[in-house]
């Protein structure tokens, strides 16, 4: 057998049906990879060996009945989960424990998936490198002084450094997909509503998704197959059937229509460019068609993000005021508390993003901000609803370079933003969107992204399972 830590989520799963594996076996073996690597890597917040591996021995001794039935996964930090820490790598969080456990961790927990820690991030989610962590900065497997992408950063290396084969990420404007595609995994970002948020930390509450990381495809339907559905905790959710995802990934795809705006693989590096291109051609050999389509507002998506994200911010992140969670400073009155706990707990890129939602918000501005970016959200929206009544897929490059150098954009904010230039505006349109790994240059892996109408997650995965079996596998053992 190969080293267990190699395997696919599937693949474990598949041993642990067949009684050739124990879920405690595969979780001791994902725990010494964890500690092999971690110095390296830098990937979780923290790790819980011993409810891990509690766990691993409930599912060894529980009926089998789930399709990732005792796999160990990975949660983003800034999902709770019972008596476990949760700190969406924050200061102003040290030392919190959950309360209670997010649906997503209660319905992983239902379906005996065994979860061993809590992937490292950039701080509430705020960030495309995770040098925003307030913990510890994240390095991409495939080059230890390149970044791995963010918010989810320490999600996507954890799953890059065969630290675990799946960990749940969040997407506010591109987290999930953006370091998937730094680090050569699998992101799916769902459509808003698909998956709960109770118990995710708020960033961008319009916006915020749980989504997943993985290897392959068939991990992620998997995933997405137990996480899904309406949650009477969260009313955003959806009451659209969750359909068995994994079952549908052999689907032929002949005769699928490809919606491709030009304007988006305008100034790209040629090596990106030509690893979209030969990846359309793959999917083209399959029976696919392109079709030109325009989306004329996306060029407007990174103000509007960032004014929409924020503003939203601003408000759930007051929550933070060193009284009911986590951190408190030392101060003579209540106001003092609230203020030195806020000053000392949060990091700068979060005070600049409660300075610019504070002032998008407040009177005199309102209008001029929020408003107009509320309206250009719109807009947004309404070109890609217009332009899937006439694909049923709209591909992109998922990022504009490759992983870049830490400290490469870490002073400058708006060149940070523009690696999110591709995933934002999905975002803002509430779509879903999956990330899939269709190459390399200079040996760092390079992202496409492929978008479908809402709630058709089962043709993304389908598509990108597809190309997956056609591009072959990936070699993941670096570190
Ligand atoms: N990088 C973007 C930001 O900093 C997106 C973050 C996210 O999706 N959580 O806001």
């Amino acid at each position: 057998m190969n080293k267990i830590y190699t395997l696919s989520a599937t693949e474990i799963a598949k041993l642990i049906q067949e009684g050739k594996l124990t879920s405690k076996e595969a979780t001791q073996a994902i725990l010494d990879r964890i500690d092999e690597v971690e110095d390296k890597i830098g990937a979780f917040s923290s790790v819980n060996r011993e409810n891990a591996l509690k766990s691993a021995q409930k599912a060894d001794q529980s009926e089998k009945t789930s399709s990732l039935h005792g796999v160990p996964i990975a949660l983003k930090d800034n999902i709770v989960s019972l008596d476990e820490l949760t700190t969406s790598a924050s200061k102003i969080l040290d030392g919190y424990y959950g309360t209670y456990d997010a649906t997503v961790v209660k319905k992983l927990k239902e379906a005996n998936v065994v979860l061993v820690g809590k992937a490292n991030m950039d701080e509430f989610a705020m960030g495309s490198s995770n040098e925003n962590s307030g913990i510890k900065p994240v390095s991409n497997p495939w080059d230890l002084d390149r970044v791995p992408g963010g918010s989810s950063g320490g999600s996507a290396a954890a799953v890059a450094a065969l630290q675990v084969p799946i960990a749940l990420g969040t997407d506010t404007g591109g987290s999930v997909r953006q370091p998937a595609a730094l680090t050569g995994t699998v992101g799916l970002k769902p459509t808003y509503g698909r998956v709960s948020r109770y118990g995710l930390m708020a960033f961008g509450s319009s916006l915020d998704q749980i989504g997943i990381i993985a290897r392959n495809s068939e991990d992620v339907a998997k995933t997405l197959e137990i996480i899904a559905g309406e949650d009477i905790y969260d009313p955003t959710t959806a009451d659209v059937p969750v359909p068995e995802y994994s079952k549908l990934l052999d689907k032929d795809i002949n005769g699928l229509r490809i919606g491709i705006d030009k304007k988006f693989y305008e100034g790209l590096s040629i090596e990106i460019k030509e690893s979209t291109q030969k990846a359309l051609e793959v999917l083209v050999g399959l029976g696919a068609t392109i079709v030109d389509i325009s989306l004329d507002y996306a060029k407007y998506s990174i103000p509007t993000y960032y004014i929409i994200s924020s503003a939203e911010a601003s408000s759930n992140l007051s929550r933070y005021d060193g009284v009911r969670y986590g951190y408190r400073a030392d101060a003579d009155n209540i106001e003092d508390v609230y203020v030195k706990s806020r000053t000392e707990g949060f990091g700068k890129e979060v005070k600049r993003r409660i300075m610019i939602g504070s002032y998008v918000l407040s009177s005199g501005f309102y209008d001029a901000y929020y408003k107009k970016a509320s309206q250009v959200r719109r807009l947004i929206k309404n070109d890609y609803q217009k332009a899937l009544e006439s694909v049923d897929v709209i591909i992109t490059p998922t990022t504009p370079t490759t992983a870049f150098k830490k400290g490469e954009k870490s002073n400058n904010p708006i060149e940070m933003y523009l690696s999110d230039i591709y995933t934002v505006s999905v975002s803002l349109a509430g779509l879903p969107a999956i990330s899939v790994p269709v190459g390399f240059v200079d040996g760092l892996p390079v992202g496409m992204q492929i978008i479908s109408n809402y709630f058709r997650e089962d043709l993304l995965l389908n598509v990108s399972h597809k190309y997956e079996m056609e591009r072959g596998k990936i070699e993941y053992e670096r570190v």
